[in-house]
């Protein structure tokens, strides 16, 4: 038997491992020793799908291929997949109960990730915390600008607004006035939290 791989039988019967080491026999190059339609006839059973029945008796673990995070030998399925393991041989091979277990951490990492963002969102936008504007101490410019924003990206009831890239009108002749406006209103409401509710606000 060649040392590219080790075979663990899964039967008794003399007949099969015979038949099973006969499929996987390999000449020092690694190249199989053995036709598939001579074995087929020596075992008196159809080469049709032999690589599958060789398979239901017998595993082939690999010697040379391992997962690189817990060492587990690859294993072949037939000798078609064993040849394409062998071509890349240089390649990287993680088993796919280690790809699970990445799958899950990537996951569970993504989860804690945009939950620690939605606590940032949550505490630096909580509405609680923030000062109410006086409508009465606004500039004409201010007032103008929030009455837009309002009617373009206020929802019905006025309790929330929406983004205003979903508005269905512009809220402002371009974007870049768009930007000047949520800016003198954001510098507008840090003023009032500033001044603690003071009323001088412009
Ligand atoms: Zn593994």
């Amino acid at each position: 038997m060649s040392n590219h791989f080790d075979l663990e039988f899964l039967t008794d019967d003399p007949n099969l491992m015979k038949l099973c080491m006969e499929y996987w026999k390999t000449n020092e190059d690694g190249e199989f020793v053995s036709k598939i339609t001579d074995i087929a006839k020596e075992f008196g059973i159809s080469s049709v799908g032999l690589g599958k029945f060789v398979e239901g008796h017998c595993n082939a673990y690999s010697t040379e291929i391992f997962c690189k995070t817990c060492g587990t030998p690859y294993f072949y399925v037939n000798r078609t997949d064993y040849q394409s393991a062998r071509n890349h041989q240089n390649k990287i091979w993680v088993c796919e109960e280690c790809q699970e277990l990445e799958r899950q951490e990537q996951t569970i990492k993504q989860q804690t990730l945009e939950e620690s963002k939605r606590k940032i969102i949550r505490e630096k936008f909580d509405l609680k915390i923030r000062q109410t504007i006086q409508v009465d101490s606004l500039t004409l410019e201010n007032a103008v600008y929030l009455l837009s924003l309002a009617r373009s990206c206020g929802s019905e009831d006025f309790g929330h607004a929406k983004p205003i890239w979903t508005a269905a009108e512009p809220f402002a002749p371009s974007s870049n006035f768009a930007f000047k406006v949520l800016k003198n209103l954001g510098s507008c409401s840090e003023r009032v939290t500033a001044n603690e509710g003071s009323n001088e606000v412009g």
